[in-house]
């Protein structure tokens, strides 16, 4: 299935993984990198000879902490916090807090790797961290989950700073869970320090387009991807999994652009509504409601909920895997290229297996990685940074053009990488080489190893 490493990066990749057993998802990862890579060390040895692809797969630091905090019955319940602080060669270390029972360290390492190449290719001065919990917060009260978050950040707060630290949100973490952990920042240090902590809401240092541009972004991506085609996303129909934050705003993208989105998906099942997804009712629903997308079929005629099969069984032309890693396997991969399936934009971080990914793209299925076609969030991020440190507000439209002109450069650089590196067309390729140039390149400058 794999294709075969060379010595050098095959030494590298051993060692990492012996120093990081049970930890299969940063394996995975890590292989990818290596494998796109290897075009690259080859036509230059001197990553390889200077270190710093070794140096690399290392994180910087990696913090574990424990969070203990008192539930509406008076029950103590203790959890494990993380915070994996990867690479800081091009910027502070930037990325988003998971608060989701599956988080383990291997989890926080693959999302914290996949982040230092996501947000070279930006184009930013952002470095990669990931962080979180195994708390769950799913049927918790406001106010355990506001108690949650003043635990976290109780112990996290000493490694974070606008300069140091930058966090943000992902799965379980959203606007309100930012407001929690940034108000008791700023009680632990007495300051109000904006440019801590991204995904603000925007009356108290957030960034317009900030909840958007993730699922924006990955349409964004699809747009220009399907233009090497001479194709767009008019008249096509979408498949989309998830109903958080980044498929929500996919949806909402693709109907904008004269596409139908006709699926969402959660741990309740998937809602198929062949009439395109009504996005003022999905919002409504999870984001007002915190409901399931179950609730959303009561209220809709003709869309109907599906809770024993696969979304990736609804025939469409475009695919946004927007869930959660690991969610588009082998044999949906099958069912999409039978189904007429043309090109997949990943909203989620790595969620396509590797062997499907593989089959995809010998398909011809044009296929954007997650590092690359979801990078519209860590970007308008870095937007937000840059509207804290000068102390400006702008306005939806001058950010949203913003966004959409950091997409076309993100995929102009993949796609020319992809090239250079003999490669043409293989973005998971030329994602990785050119976020790997632009993270070694400094590291080499900056005398690090
Ligand atoms: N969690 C998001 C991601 O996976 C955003 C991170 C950020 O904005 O720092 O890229």
């Amino acid at each position: 299935m794999h294709s075969v490493l060379s010595p050098a990066l095959t030494g590298i990749y051993d060692r990492a993984v012996a120093r990081s057993t049970g930890e299969p998802e940063f394996h995975q990862a890590l292989r990818e990198v290596l494998e796109s890579i290897a075009p690259v060390v080859e036509r230059h040895p001197e990553y390889l000879e200077t270190g710093v692809v070794e140096g690399l797969v290392e994180p910087e630091r990696q913090i574990m902490f424990r969070v203990p905090w008192v539930d509406d019955q008076g029950t103590v319940h203790v959890n494990r916090g993380y915070r994996v602080q990867y690479n800081s060669a091009l910027g502070p270390y930037k990325g988003g807090l998971r608060f989701h029972p599956s988080v383990n360290l291997g989890i926080i390492k693959f999302l914290g790797f996949e982040q230092i190449f996501k947000n070279a290719l930006t184009g930013q001065g952002i470095g990669g961290a990931k962080g979180g919990s195994d708390f769950d917060p799913h049927g918790r009260s406001n106010s355990e989950i506001m108690r949650f978050c003043q635990s976290f950040m109780s112990e996290l707060y000493r490694h974070l700073g606008e300069h140091t630290d930058v966090p943000a949100g992902d799965i379980g973490v959203g606007a309100r869970e930012i407001g929690f952990l940034f108000g008791q920042y700023r009680r632990l240090t007495n300051r109000h320090e904006s440019g801590m902590f991204t995904g603000k809401g925007v009356l108290w240092g957030g960034a317009q387009v900030r909840t958007e541009a993730t699922g924006y972004g990955a349409v964004y991506f699809m747009e220009e991807m399907l233009a090497t085609k001479n194709e767009g996303i008019e008249g096509k129909t979408a498949i989309v999994s998830g109903s958080g934050n980044v498929a929500i705003y996919a949806i909402e993208k693709i109907q904008q652009l004269g596409g139908r989105a006709i699926t969402a998906s959660d741990s309740s099942g998937y809602i198929v509504d062949e009439a395109g997804i009504d996005v003022e009712l999905l919002k409504q629903v999870k984001e007002v409601e915190r409901g399931r997308v179950s609730d959303y079929v009561s209220r809709r005629p003709g869309s109907r909920l599906i809770t024993d099969g696969r979304v990736w069984d609804v025939p469409a032309q475009l695919a946004f895997p927007s869930a959660t890693q690991n969610e588009l396997l082998l044999s949906d991969a099958q069912r999409l290229i039978a189904n007429g399936v043309i090109a997949v934009s990943e909203g989620a971080n790595m969620p396509t297996t590797p062997d499907a990914v593989e089959l995809l793209q010998e398909a011809g299925v044009l296929f954007a990685p997650g590092k690359a076609a979801n990078a519209g969030g860590v970007a308008t991020s870095a937007l937000e940074m840059s509207q804290n440190a000068s102390r400006q507000r702008w306005d939806f439209s001058q950010s949203e053009d913003r966004l959409h002109s950091i997409m076309k450069d993100v995929h102009r650089s993949a796609y020319e990488a992809a090239e250079h590196y003999g490669a043409p067309g293989n973005y998971v390729v030329g994602a990785n080489a050119a976020g790997f140039r632009r993270v070694a390149d400094a590291m080499i400058a900056q005398g690090l190893i």
